[in-house]
């Protein structure tokens, strides 16, 4: 039986901000109609599985269900409530998705008192929101970042990833933070766990040298390099980081 599962990315590899990548929907419907294994595997951390899905959904990606994403604020919550399972008293910086992962294991949302301080992108969050949880993290609170892309690419140009939010918070409280999105083995732990599959099955299938191959590549899982995205050809050998495997478009993974 063949237990394949793919960890496929989602900007730069299913679609680059609100414009569907060639070849992904079609691949898409290949994996469903083949039923071969996938899940959706991002380090973002701001929408829920349901609002990833609709958001797909709308851009003509048929089929799938909210089942099929995992992120980055799910993976931080579940590491947590695992290894800290007495300490429920969590904070958070983030939008809908973190809210949502952190209920679902167990957390309450204290803003009064909290054991851990999660840090996922929020987009409308002020300096005074800053500071407030800066505050919990000061009297205690340990911070865990849901990923560490330092920026994020959209059509005018950079925006401040939440790496660089969560250096802000590691700076100000002089800790480091517990790291989880790619290239970072706990997302990948937790995914394994979620798609039920071992690592032997697996191809990480991603447009980012630095955090899906490399991802892969630490944690001894196959790698699958589209060049559709942030990085190409070139700069597997600027950065030293080698794929198992490249293709220009994901038409190329149907055979
Ligand atoms: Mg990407």
């Amino acid at each position: 039986m063949n237990n394949k599962c793919y960890f496929i990315d989602l900007d730069g590899t299913m679609y680059c901000g609100t414009k569907v990548i060639d070849g992904a929907i079609q691949w898409i419907d290949h994996l469903l109609d083949h039923h071969i294994k996938f899940i959706f595997l991002t380090n973002n951390s701001s929408r829920t599985q349901a609002q990833a899905c609709n958001h797909m959904l709308k851009m003509g990606f048929r089929g799938i269900k909210p089942e099929h994403f995992y992120t980055s604020a799910m993976a931080a919550a579940d590491k947590i409530a695992r290894e800290y399972p007495t300490k429920k008293e969590a904070y958070y910086i983030g939008e809908d998705g973190i809210k949502e992962a952190l209920i679902n294991n167990g957390f309450n949302i204290n803003p009064e008192k909290a054991d851990f301080l999660f840090i996922g992108l929020d987009r409308n969050a002020t300096y005074q929101d800053y500071s407030y949880a800066l505050r919990l993290a000061h009297e205690g609170a340990k911070l865990v970042g849901t990923n560490n892309d330092r920026i994020l690419l959209s059509e005018k140009g950079v925006n401040v990833g939440n790496g660089s939010v969560v250096a802000l918070f590691e700076y100000a409280t002089n800790t480091e933070a517990i790291k989880i999105g790619k290239p970072h083995n706990a997302i990948v732990e937790g995914a394994l766990r979620y798609a039920k599959v071992s690592k032997e099955d697996v191809a990480i299938v991603g447009d980012n040298l630095e955090t899906d191959i490399l991802c892969g590549n630490n944690a001894g899982i196959e790698t699958i390099f589209v060049t559709t995205g942030v990085h190409n050809m070139e700069d597997c050998y600027r950065l030293d980081i080698k794929p198992t495997y490249i293709v220009a478009n994901l038409t190329g993974l149907m055979d």
